[in-house]
């Protein structure tokens, strides 16, 4: 396919008329053809009164024709071939082997939704049966299922230019609700975005649906991104990026007549306790798990492990060492874009010039463009819990020691810390009971809790949260990857005392969609 630089809404290709964007090869600094100009005012309402337009038919498909949709994606998008491979890398100056990994795992994510779909139960059928001749009050006939929320605005990710970008976790769990979807591309992947964008327009003439079920508009995010926000015709957003970015969308989406909410992942730095027993039988081998987590993809993940905790003694020195050591043999690795490696430039530089952080290692250098060098800084947990500057993400493989002086400076440092997507015990089985005195705190501070694993990695699956309290997400109650995605863009509706021809199929007495409903309190076998 042939790249043009033009917004899809609906069905058609449009030249746009904003500020033009360029895509930048960030292992080269160069600039990748074509010109993708931004969308403005106009588009952003053509794209809105689409979707808005298409919703009503969108969500009432047959579960199963809207699993075929997310399957016919996933097969537009392998079509795609080694076009959309080469794209991406050119893009985001990831590796090839990389990206091949994620374009699996985007297909993976919409053919998963597509076996949710099936079996129904995200429609989280209730039925309460009328109850006549109770006394003193008769009750009446009452049944609830989910219902899409409405249009949603998905702003694609950097850090993963298939997987949580165009028809990424947010698209494919707004597709799998039922609601029409536009996509705000990310500036720094627009041809990626313009391939799958059209895999996606693509599988939706071949489904037959509405055009309206999506569309993909360029353009700055302050400008075309708010407008379509701020629209009365959108009614939820997903975005993953800057806590800056995060917040001023949540604050548009707050401003509007109708606020909605914003399921915004923005910044985590992941903390990682090595506990005492876990640290004296193997701190060479914990050094070697961090080094190679915080490293891997430059550090680009959410679930960089930015925050390592322990107690002071020698076998904390063995870690040191041995981790130090290995980031000093660590080569440089492409950021995703110039501003990326510039923000990551800025968090180490802040590092090194605060006199509370002391450098560990720092790992080889080079004048390639765009090179992230890992670095490992040291403080104490008194400076830790006096600086708020500490507990700054610095998104790259960039990670803060804080070393305590004993378990309750551990669990002081713990109820200091932010919102986190995950944080990660390591422990021994003599470790467990103080494991267990922290893990309230963590609790309240994490979506994920792991035990002797490394945060980074993130499995699509039933059981997967990816969320927490801010400014991890800005709303605390639901993940972005996994099939629990879906919750997020749902909400019930119950009706009461309907006649059966006008309930949904979904409500019909003699279930003819063979779902497990919740009848009178009891789960259907
Ligand atoms: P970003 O700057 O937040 O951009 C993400 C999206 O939001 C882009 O489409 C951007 O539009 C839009 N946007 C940004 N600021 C906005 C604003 N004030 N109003 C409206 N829209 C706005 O994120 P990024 O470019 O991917 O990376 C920048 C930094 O974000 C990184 O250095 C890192 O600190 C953080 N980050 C964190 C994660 C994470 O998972 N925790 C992931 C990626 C990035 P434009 O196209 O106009 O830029």
């Amino acid at each position: 396919m042939t790249l043009t630089g033009q917004l899809l809404i609906g069905s058609r290709t449009v030249t746009g008329n904003g500020e033009i964007i360029h895509a930048i090869n960030p292992a080269t600094n160069t600039p990748l053809a074509p010109d993708y100009p931004g969308g403005d005012a106009s588009h952003v309402d053509q794209a809105c009164a689409l979707a808005s337009a298409a919703f009503d038919s969108f969500r009432e498909i047959a579960p199963a024709e809207r699993a075929l949709f997310l399957e016919c994606i996933a097969n537009e998008i392998e079509a795609l071939g080694d076009q959309l491979i080469e794209r991406a890398v050119a893009e985001s100056g990831l590796p090839l082997a990389r990206i091949q990994g994620e374009r699996g795992r985007t297909c993976q994510q919409l053919r998963l939704f597509a076996t949710v779909l099936r079996k129904g139960e995200w429609l989280d059928v209730r039925i309460d049966p009328a109850l006549p001749q109770r006394q003193p009050m008769p009750r009446s006939d009452l049944r609830q299922r989910q219902v899409p929320l409405g249009p949603v605005v998905v702003f694609g990710a950097s850090n993963f230019p298939l997987a949580f970008s165009v028809a990424g976790g947010d698209t494919a769990s707004a597709f799998a609700a039922g609601c029409p979807v536009i996509v705000k591309a990310h500036s720094a992947h627009p041809g990626t975005s313009e391939l799958v964008g059209h895999a996606i327009a693509r599988a939706v003439k071949n489904c037959g649906l509405p055009e309206g079920v999506f569309s993909l508009l360029y353009g700055s995010g302050r400008e075309v991104g708010t407008a379509l926000v701020s629209d009365p015709r959108i009614k939820a957003v997903g975005f993953t990026g800057s806590r800056s970015g995060g917040l001023a969308l949540s604050k548009a989406a707050q401003a509007r007549r109708d606020p909605i909410p914003v399921y915004a992942e923005m910044s985590s730095i992941n903390p990682v306790l090595l506990f005492p027993s876990a640290l004296q039988t193997r701190a060479e081998a914990l050094a070697q798990g961090f080094v190679t987590s915080l490293t891997q993809g430059a550090g680009q993940f959410c679930t960089n492990p930015g925050l390592i905790i322990a107690q002071q003694g020698p076998d904390l020195e063995r870690f040191i060492s041995s981790a130090g050591e290995l980031i000093k043999r660590i080569p440089t690795q492409t950021m995703l874009t110039p501003g990326i490696f510039h923000a990551y430039q800025h968090g180490v530089s802040q590092l090194k010039a605060n006199p509370k952080a002391q450098l560990i290692a720092a790992g080889l250098s080079s004048e390639a463009p765009n090179q992230c060098q890992a670095h490992l800084f040291s403080t104490s947990a008194e400076d830790f819990l006096r600086d708020e500057n500490l507990q700054a993400e610095v998104f790259g493989s960039a990670s803060l020691l804080v070393q305590c002086r004993d378990a309750e400076e551990v669990r002081k440092v713990c109820e200091h810390l932010e919102g986190q997507l995950t944080a990660t015990l390591h422990l021994d089985a003599d470790d467990l009971p103080l494991a267990q005195t922290l893990l309230p705190t963590l609790e309240r501070k994490a979506g994920r809790l792991l035990v002797n694993g490394w945060p980074t990695g993130v499995e699509v699956c039933e059981a997967m949260v990816h969320g927490g309290p801010f400014p991890a997400t800005s709303d605390v109650r639901s993940t972005s990857v996994g099939t629990a995605a879906i919750q997020r863009f749902l909400r019930p509706v119950c009706y009461q005392d309907f006649p059966d021809d006008l309930l949904p199929t979904a409500l019909r007495h003699d279930n003819p969609m063979h779902l497990r409903r919740l009848l009178d309190g009891q789960r259907e076998a």
